[in-house]
């Protein structure tokens, strides 16, 4: 061995400065309010998207969390066009990151909730959207750029440990069943633990 890997020496491959991922593209919305205590961020949400369902690389998620949506475009928006939701970033097919909301301001993304049994999971969660649905495989892209971004949010807010990483069907079950049964749970602890 020469030299070691890499990662040892530069253990975080993104950077978040004042809230905010310096390797996402930001968009701003107002679908976005004060958490009840900023200091409290302890829970990583992994969801996922698609608008209009099933199909990918469109401009309608970055619509929809800025509010933005057109009711014209496909008619299952005439049904979601005035929801105001959000969550703190979105990782497109490509492994491009958006962020929407800063980490210490509260998304909209969990609805009714629970883990642990505490409530309101939106007021101490980071949610994290991929853009997919449950039974279509998720592309590599997207794996690494969930791993290199949830490694950097366990760094920045360290309550978020690796047992407080979930899927938006474990604080909404019967409810919600994203990120679905496409998601590797293994393949992204075994790559947090690797990485
Ligand atoms: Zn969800």
């Amino acid at each position: 061995m020469l030299s070691s890997p890499l990662p040892n020496e530069f253990p975080y491959a993104f950077t978040i400065n004042q809230h905010e991922l310096l390797d996402a593209r930001q968009v701003t919305t107002t679908h976005k309010d004060q958490r009840p205590d900023p200091r409290d961020i302890s829970l990583l949400v992994i969801h996922n998207i698609s608008l209009p369902p099933n199909q990918f690389d469109m401009p309608y998620i970055e619509d929809f969390f800025a509010g933005k949506l057109d009711p014209k475009a496909h008619p299952y928006f005439q049904v979601i066009h005035e929801m105001r939701v959000s969550a703190h970033c979105v990782i497109k097919r490509d492994g491009e990151l958006i962020q929407f909301v800063p980490f210490d301001e509260r998304a909209w993304h969990a609805g009714l909730s629970s883990f642990q049994g505490r409530q309101r999971c939106n007021d101490y969660a980071i949610g994290v959207e991929l853009e997919g649905a449950d039974h279509i495989p998720y592309t590599n892209q997207q794996y690494t750029a969930l791993l290199k971004l949830s490694q950097i949010l366990m760094h920045t807010y360290p309550k978020i440990t690796l047992g407080r990483i979930v899927g938006h069907n474990d604080i909404a079950p019967g409810r919600k069943t994203d990120p679905g049964v496409a998601f590797d749970w293994q393949r992204f602890r075994q790559g947090l633990g690797l990485l």
